[in-house]
């Protein structure tokens, strides 16, 4: 069986194209910088990879490109698009309706459309992105995977604010939680690793990459993630501040005459790494510029170390216990400086770093904990595009 998953960013198309009977991933690419003067393909399949500048305006162009690219005489992986078994795409929000994967109908796209106010800037191009796929692939049963669904049994007191009642019960004003596809298949992931012990653990798992955010997982479910009703909540990330006082955004707007659009971009894509160090929202960067002596680079990456060791130490006394801390992303799964930082001074947790190990991790999966510590400390790769695809295949197999 041939799947096809796919992840529309607001300018990007990930894309990869799987035979879940052989377990082998056939094709792959992104498609880049959509609706921008550069905008390109890349794709890799049959162990050949091209990349091709080419003017792609709308994301329905992007993905008759990659359709196009999966049926390439020479390099596709298809010979007829009736060879897709099913499509499966990620949907950042699924809100509170959507608690499980879920066949895309007229009725369930129409809801996903409702729920755009929740997640302006992630789910219409996501709905672009299913219409245009419906309209290429109109036979091939085509599969909702929600970044938020993981989190959707996080208890009242977790996910409730403390604001007015009615702002929740009318208003749908609470905490969601994101990245839920990544903790999904983290969390399988290190239930193999722990030999099938997850339902009796208590684990966190930090997703650092450019979006970041940090999860409780109790016997197998989400009860805390640092995420909120938006993406900008909790940890620090590449453009997100992560946790400020709501009071700054009053300032600003009080009393820096800032409009709702300016806070708006200043928090989802001037703050975080890239507004502390003024230099860049990419780790590798800062911490060049830390290196070099840059003073603000140092301190981006102190408070963004600081701030992941205090929701551990949160999560550990929300969770009673900690017995596996896990790394996942790009940063999570690639930064030996950063992870070291991060666990600095939590031996009183019980954990404690291999240093050698820690120093070896970098995209792979590996223990990184010393072998005594209470703790088990593990660098686990995450893979979206697998969990998403084995979510389709589960979703179509129960039709
Ligand atoms: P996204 O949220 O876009 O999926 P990723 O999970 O790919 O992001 O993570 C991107 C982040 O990972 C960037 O900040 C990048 O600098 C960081 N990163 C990738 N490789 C390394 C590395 N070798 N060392 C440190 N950071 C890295």
């Amino acid at each position: 069986m041939r799947v096809l998953t796919l992840n529309c960013g607001s300018s990007s198309i990930k894309f990869q194209l799987r035979n879940m009977d052989a377990g082998k991933v056939l094709a792959s690419g992104l498609v880049s910088r959509i609706g921008e003067d550069e905008s390109a393909i890349e794709t890799t399949s049959g162990g050949h990879s091209r990349t091709r500048a080419l003017d792609i305006p709308a994301h329905g162009r992007g993905l008759e490109l990659i359709v196009e690219s999966l049926l390439d005489e020479e390099y596709g992986a298809l010979t007829d698009v009736s060879e897709v078994a099913a499509v499966g795409h990620r949907v950042v929000h699924g809100g509170s309706c959507f608690t499980t994967s879920t066949l895309l109908t007229n009725g369930v796209i129409a809801k996903i459309e409702e729920l755009a106010h929740l997640a302006p800037l992630h789910n219409p191009p996501i709905l672009q992105g299913i219409r245009e796929s419906v309209r290429l692939l109109p036979r091939t049963p085509q599969v909702a995977v929600f970044d938020t669904a993981f989190h959707a049994h996080m208890p009242a007191k977790a996910h409730v604010y403390a604001l007015p009642y009615r702002l929740y019960a009318q208003s749908a004003v609470r905490r969601y939680g994101f990245h839920g596809i990544s903790f999904a298949s983290v969390a399988q992931r290190t239930d193999r690793l722990l030999g099938g012990r997850l339902a009796e653990s208590k684990v966190i798992i930090a997703h650092l990459g450019n979006g970041a955010s940090i999860t409780a997982v109790d016997g197998g479910v989400s009860v805390d993630t640092s995420m909120g009703l938006t993406p900008i909540e909790g940890l620090v990330m590449g453009t997100r501040p992560g946790d400020v006082d709501p009071g700054v955004v009053l300032f600003l707007m009080r009393d820096l005459g800032l409009s709702v659009e300016e806070v708006d971009h200043l928090l989802n894509k001037e703050s975080g790494l890239e507004g502390l160090s003024g230099v860049s929202n990419d780790m590798r960067e800062v911490e060049a510029g830390a290196s070099a002596g840059d003073e603000r680079c140092r301190l981006a990456l102190e408070v963004y170390a600081y701030r992941v060791k205090k929701y551990i130490g949160a999560y550990a006394a929300a969770l009673g216990g900690l017995d596996v801390l896990v790394f996942t992303a790009g940063v999570g799964e690639n930064d030996p400086a950063i992870r070291a930082a991060i666990c600095e001074d939590l031996e009183f947790l019980g954990v404690r770093l291999d240093p050698k190990a820690n120093d070896g991790a970098r995209g792979t999966e590996r223990e990184i904990g010393a072998t005594e510590a209470p703790v088990r400390v593990l660098v686990v790769p995450t893979d979206e595009e697998g969990f998403i695809a084995e979510q389709t295949v589960a979703v179509v197999a129960s039709l």
